[in-house]
């Protein structure tokens, strides 16, 4: 579709990449990936494309400079964050209409997935600009593929929410997802979240990706119970892959006999911890029942028992 001219690999100034679709001279913009933790998993095409272009947009140019230093490479830098990418990206496209080729990457990982970088490509789309993918890492899609959780159809979600209100939504839309599920959370968040996702989908099967392609890379996998204690108090990075579609206990039906459920609320309380009021919405939660019908059940258990 496209060639190189022959007068590019000269100064970053002359580069200019020549697209036959387009009836005149236009840079393209490339979307590079870029490593999760090891440099090595830079491809060859994502080192040449960032040495050719005449610019790259990097979400944080120090943390892109480390990388291209470490290769050799000089192409000048600007920086392209949530905070500045609607300002940019016009003069950004400007410059890619007037025939340079540009480079947008993030931090690690493939760029605008829960990173910048969207709000440029739109624009150049709407300009009639070349977008072209430069495929590599993604912290997700190496989650979900070592996860041995099925992966034929899934659902990535991001961040969960950090308010608490969103975070309710958000729970509910992954508790109904009805199929695997892949999301990002921080170090000092994911014990918290696994455990909300326990209550909320109960012990489902999941995979706990760390430090993927790092010294320190660990994968934790179980039902969720188990899971959560491994977990705890570790640093890094986190990618969560989780099997929204079958719960742990096969052979159990999903509505427990209401007699299960006051030893369902006692491990709750007193083996994870919750207070009764969350023992009784997670019950609720998992099996379909109101917060009513679940406290109804604790009463006739007690009731029952005198
Ligand atoms: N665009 C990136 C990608 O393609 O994977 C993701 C960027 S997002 C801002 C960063 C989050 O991705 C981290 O907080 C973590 O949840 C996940 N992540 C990034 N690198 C990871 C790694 N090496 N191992 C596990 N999870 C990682």
């Amino acid at each position: 579709m496209y060639e190189i001219c022959a007068a590019v690999r000269t100064r970053p100034s002359d580069r200019q990449w020549y697209n036959k679709a387009l009836p005149y001279m236009s840079g393209t913009l490339f979307v590079v990936a870029t490593p999760i933790g090891n440099l090595e998993d830079i491809s060859p095409r994502a080192l040449r494309i960032l040495r050719e272009v005449g610019l790259i947009a990097a979400e944080d140019t120090r943390h892109t400079g480390n990388l291209l230093s470490r290769f050799g490479i000089t192409t000048p830098t600007t920086s392209l964050h949530e905070h500045n990418e609607h300002a940019k990206s016009a003069s950004l496209v400007g410059r890619l209409e007037a025939g340079e080729s540009i480079a947008l990457v993030s931090d690690a990982g493939t760029p605008t997935l829960a990173d910048p970088g969207t709000h440029l490509i739109r624009q150049a789309i709407a300009a009639g600009l070349r977008v072209e993918p430069v495929p590599g890492p993604n912290a997700a899609i190496a989650a979900l593929s070592v996860s041995g959780l099925p992966n034929d159809t899934f659902t990535f979600l991001g961040f969960p929410p950090t308010r608490s209100s969103d975070r309710i939504k958000w729970f509910e839309e992954l508790r109904t997802a009805g199929r695997t599920v892949i999301f990002y959370e921080s170090p000092h968040r994911i014990s918290a979240t696994l455990t909300q996702l326990y209550e909320t989908v109960g012990d489902v099967r999941v995979s706990v990706a760390r430090e993927l392609t790092k010294k320190h890379e660990n994968l934790v996998r179980g039902p969720i119970s188990s899971v959560i204690s491994e977990v705890q108090g570790s640093r890094g990075e986190f990618t969560v892959v989780v099997d929204v579609g079958h719960k742990t206990n096969v052979g159990q039906s999903d509505t427990p006999d209401r007699a299960q459920l006051p030893d369902i609320f006692r491990q709750m309380t007193q083996d994870k911890g919750m207070t009764r009021r969350q023992a009784i919405s997670a019950i609720a939660r998992r099996y379909g029942l109101s917060n009513n019908q679940v406290y109804a059940a604790l009463e006739n258990h007690k009731k029952s028992a005198i």
